[in-house]
């Protein structure tokens, strides 16, 4: 047990409230190890049981100024001093400032527009209704591995996990998949995989199944988040630009996960010559609290007519308040630190790779992180229950960390993270590894949750 951890884990008192969680909170949700949160700060948590953890998970990406920031609070609490909501029927001053600074921020080279909403999913959600009602075209590619979210329009896109669509079919019509780039795990053998999948919309599907005329838009993560931290070959993004010109189709980044700082620069699309027509955004934005943002190219946006689309709580005051003290802490100095810890952290990450052979690749941007496990690096069979077993040890030893992909695990600390915090994770990680690989390995999942 490391210093940290004071009781044999989940301790009593976690144990005790999942025990009432069962009876009454679905069991639909994909919990991967048993941490009770009862409060935090920076980058640390404490369990309701006194245990700190360093917290690598950070939300899913959603803590980017670190748990509880002062000034992401404060300026909560001035907000919610003066009123709690509106609704998106009138106007505030929050809302149109936080529009202001977004659309400055925006990667697109021209004027920008924003939409409110309170999630990812509702982002895309919106994202794909725009690109329906302006193109008046009614199909989409996406792409396999991709993770938009878990509403009916959304969903059709999501295809990281097996279980997401599996029971809801039918989903939206219209989507097609292609594969998402990946020259660790070529699909198309002896090319590089990014032309490859241009050449597979192009000459395969665009000549023989869906007509590209008809198609509103091509929806892709820069950076593929829950299909496993796949990062987009340089060129591919620029490729994808190139085929929606030629065919009049839209571009939509979805920088849910990877924007807001999290890759080094605050979008993750500015790491590409690659200008995309909508962004959709959310996690990082609210630093916790739940606001999600479609940024879209006004000669687009300005196309929706009153009442085309809208919602109840899009740009709540509350919500606007933190997106603003967020965005002035990532432009003031958390995008800039989590390019530099980033830079850190990856050579650290690769400096054990150098001693564990079950680490097959090491990849991401900033402080989007990850290394995939494999059985060896001859085969690089995915090892997904040593995935399991390893962030179960990290959480026995205090680190809390998250997967995606088959067999990968992903960094995504809050963006004020230190190399020392680095350094703490990374001792806990190495543990983690060491004992997982030292016990007999759990069950496989043959349909991972
Ligand atoms: N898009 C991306 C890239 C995501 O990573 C996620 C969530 O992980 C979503 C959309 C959906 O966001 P939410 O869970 O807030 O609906």
């Amino acid at each position: 047990m490391t210093k940290h951890i004071k009781t044999p884990l989940p301790g009593p008192k976690a144990r005790a409230l999942i025990a009432r969680d069962a009876q009454v909170v679905s069991p639909s949700y994909p919990r991967e190890y048993p941490f009770v949160m009862s409060h935090g700060r920076g980058a640390e948590v404490w369990d309701v049981d006194g245990n700190r953890f360093l917290d690598f998970a950070a939300g899913i990406a959603v803590c980017s100024t670190g748990h509880s920031h002062p000034r992401v609070v404060q300026a909560i609490q001035s907000a919610a001093e003066r009123f709690l909501h509106i609704s998106s029927d009138f106007w505030h001053e929050g809302q149109i400032r936080l529009a202001e600074r977004l659309n400055g921020l925006a990667p697109m080279e021209e004027p920008a527009m924003c939409f409110f909403a309170q999630s990812g999913t509702e982002s895309v959600e919106a994202a794909l209704k725009l690109a329906r009602y302006v193109s008046g075209r009614g199909r989409f590619l996406g792409f396999l591995g991709g993770f938009h979210g878990r509403t009916m329009g959304s969903l059709s896109f999501t295809s990281s996990k097996y279980t997401q669509q599996k029971g809801f079919f039918p989903t939206m019509p219209g989507v097609t998949h292609v594969p998402y780039p990946n020259n660790y795990r070529p699909l198309f053998a002896g090319a590089e995989q990014g032309a490859a999948v241009l050449a597979y919309i192009e000459d395969v599907l665009f000549a023989g199944l869906v007509p590209p005329s008809e198609v509103a838009a091509i929806l892709v993560e820069p950076i593929q988040g829950e299909g496993g931290y796949l990062v987009a070959p340089d060129g591919f993004l620029v490729g994808l630009r190139a085929l929606c010109d030629r065919h009049g189709i839209l571009l939509i980044y979805d920088e849910v996960q990877s924007g807001v700082g999290r890759t080094g620069k605050m979008f993750a699309a500015e790491h590409w010559a690659a200008v995309p027509d909508i962004v959709t955004l959310a996690k990082g934005l609210g630093s916790g609290l739940p606001i999600g943002a479609v940024v879209a190219k006004a000669s687009i946006m300005s196309r929706w007519t009153r009442g085309a689309h809208g919602n109840t709580f899009g740009g709540n005051p509350l919500c606007c308040a933190a997106a603003l003290a967020t965005l002035e802490l990532v432009e003031e100095r958390y995008a800039a630190n989590a390019a530099t810890v980033g830079d850190y952290f990856i050579g650290r990450l690769r400096e054990l790779q150098s001693r564990h052979d079950v680490i097959g690749e090491v990849r991401g941007k900033g402080l989007m992180l990850a290394m995939e496990l494999v059985s060896d690096r001859q085969s690089r069979a995915p090892a997904r229950p040593l995935c399991e077993a390893v962030l179960n040890r990290a959480y026995q030893n205090g680190l809390l960390l998250l997967s995606c992909g088959v067999s990968t695990l992903r960094f995504m600390p809050p963006l004020m993270v230190t190399t020392a915090d680095v350094d703490e994770a990374i001792t806990l990680l190495e543990a983690s590894l060491t004992e997982a690989q030292a016990v007999p390995r759990p069950r496989a999942s043959a349909a991972h949750s």
